[in-house]
């Protein structure tokens, strides 16, 4: 594996990779790496001919309030399991050499997927997922992937990349891995190390509550019976949702009912000093028509 600190190195250990032809896989992360990282890392290494993975703790899609200095560093640990899992390229740039002085640009994707959810002006806002978009497109031209790599645990975030791309003409695909869970349903996340062990338990109910949610659609029930299941777990638990919403999983358009199409159960919670977020897509049975359908 190649530890690559400067574009400019980056691009000329690419070249012959280009130039062969051969498939390049991006894994965009901001380190603290986990099982959730190592799926995305797997499922490059499966499509790809050559694995490049970014760890670059991104200033531009954190809120001035949030945990940039807090974040999660542990760059030599990361470097190992990148190794083990079979990355070729580690990009590990400075903040200068990605926000040279001077630096003036952004890359905003606009509409509703930039305003629901974690971009509410009340919540993360649309500039977090601006600064996403922007860090995105760079590392889409620094590396000229065929293939990029992002987690369904950040679904709204794999949505918005997604019609970046395609609103760009980035010709890459971008492939969503499934999110990664600990035994008792936990997402893996980063952000996980801020738990304390008393609240580490709790988390759990985050999981339990779009379970319940999915579970009371199987069986038939309706959206809003199936908010109200997830509301009972977080309840339960003691958790109060920032909020916890039912959406078109793939516009995240407002929907309150299930109507056939795929619903992106989605919700954030803060436990202790940790912002969480999880969601679950929820395809009901289908049902029989009935009269009056
Ligand atoms: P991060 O380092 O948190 O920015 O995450 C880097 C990538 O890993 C993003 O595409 C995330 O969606 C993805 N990811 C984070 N946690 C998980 C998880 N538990 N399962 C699957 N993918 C994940």
């Amino acid at each position: 594996m190649k530890l690559v600190r400067a574009k400019a190195q980056l691009r000329d250990e690419l070249a012959g990779a280009h130039g062969r032809g051969e498939t390049i896989g991006l894994v965009p992360t901001m380190g603290a790496l986990h099982e959730g990282h190592l799926a995305l890392l797997a499922a490059a290494r499966e499509r790809c001919d050559v694995v490049v993975m970014s760890l670059f703790v991104n200033p531009a899609q954190f809120r001035p309030e949030e945990d940039l200095d807090a974040y999660p560093r542990d760059e030599e640990r990361d470097a190992e399991l990148a190794r083990v899992a079979g990355v070729d390229v580690l990009f590990a740039p400075a903040v200068d050499e990605i926000y040279p002085e001077g630096f003036a640009t952004a890359v905003e994707v606009g509409g509703p997927l930039t305003s629901v959810l974690d971009a509410d002006p009340e919540r993360r806002g649309r500039g977090h997922f601006s600064g996403v978009t922007t860090v995105v497109a760079k590392l889409f031209n620094m590396v000229e992937p065929d293939l990029a790599f992002f987690g369904q645990k950040d679904a709204q975030q794999a949505l918005v990349v997604e019609r970046m791309a395609r609103d760009l003409d980035f010709a890459i695909e971008i492939v969503v891995v499934p999110t990664v869970r600990a035994p008792d349903g936990l997402a893996l996340s980063s952000r996980n190390a801020y738990l304390s062990a008393a609240d580490r338990p709790r988390a759990a109910a985050l999981s339990r509550a779009l379970v319940a949610a999915e579970r009371a659609a199987q069986g038939g029930s309706g959206l809003a019976e199936a908010l109200a299941a997830a509301r009972g777990e977080l309840e339960a638990a003691a958790i109060e949702p920032e909020y916890l919403e039912a959406r078109d999983a793939e516009t995240l358009a407002a929907t309150d009912n299930f109507n056939g199409r795929p619903v992106l159960l989605a919700l954030a919670a803060r436990i202790g000093p940790a912002r969480l977020i999880d969601n679950l897509v929820i395809t009901p049975p289908d049902r029989v028509a009935g009269p009056g359908d």
